[in-house]
């Protein structure tokens, strides 16, 4: 089977939500400098870069990442879609409701504002749009198979929406007679791929670190 790597790599300023912490990978140790080895200081947020956000990110009963096994962290049938958004706006129901998600277990909304990760960082960080807490609400009850929402942004909320960004995360991870099992937001996805790809499976591979509810991850499509 073939992989494309749907996640970035963690490097000095990658994109992380503003306010969090800087990352930065800081030489100790460099043979150039007369060491005999090369180390690094590596400091990151828990939310920098791609990442998975698990319900304990908002709901403070809810599961970390590590909990997780890996066979829940693999999604059949994942769903790309084509969401082009400006600036702030959000994903209505109304984008996505006539696509066939029936086998679906992993929606990845591509939104195009991913480009500016390259070529305009601050835009990247501070305009960026998002999904409806509605849109959030409607997956839930209408395909409790979805375990797994990802976006081609900073965030799943638009920026500079406190509210917004709060209700997003809330319905995504609360437990509800009327939803399946809470859902897992990938951040900062790269879905930069080429058009024709299929994806038949996604993986995620959380970095494993204990005692947090979120961590930088690796994502891997199978096509
Ligand atoms: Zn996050």
């Amino acid at each position: 089977m073939k992989t494309v790597i749907l996640s970035y790599p963690i490097e000095n300023n990658s994109p992380h939500y503003i306010g969090t912490t800087e990352p930065s990978l800081e030489p100790l140790t460099q043979i150039k400098n007369g060491d005999d080895y090369n180390t690094y200081k590596i400091t990151v947020g828990n939310h920098s870069g791609t990442h998975i956000d698990a319900p304990k990110h908002f709901v403070d009963t809810g599961r970390s990442i590590l909990d997780y096994s890996p066979e829940e962290l693999s999604f059949k049938n994942p769903i790309v879609l084509d969401c082009p958004k400006n600036p702030y706006e959000l994903i209505e129901i109304k984008d996505i409701s006539d696509a066939d998600f029936d086998k679906c277990e992993c929606l990845l909304f591509k939104t195009g504002f991913g480009k500016f990760r390259e070529t305009d960082l601050q835009k990247y960080l501070t305009k960026s749009p998002g999904i409806a807490v509605e849109t959030v609400d409607w997956i839930r009850e209408t395909h409790p198979q979805i375990r797994c929402l990802g976006i081609d942004t900073i965030s799943m909320s638009r920026y500079r929406d406190a509210e917004n960004a709060k209700q997003t995360h809330i319905t995504g991870f609360k437990t509800s007679p009327n939803y399946g099992e809470p859902l897992l937001f990938i951040e900062d996805m790269n879905l930069d791929m080429d058009e024709e790809l299929t994806i038949k499976e996604v993986m995620v591979v959380p970095w494993q670190i204990k005692g947090v509810d979120s961590t930088p991850c690796t994502v891997i499509g199978f096509f």
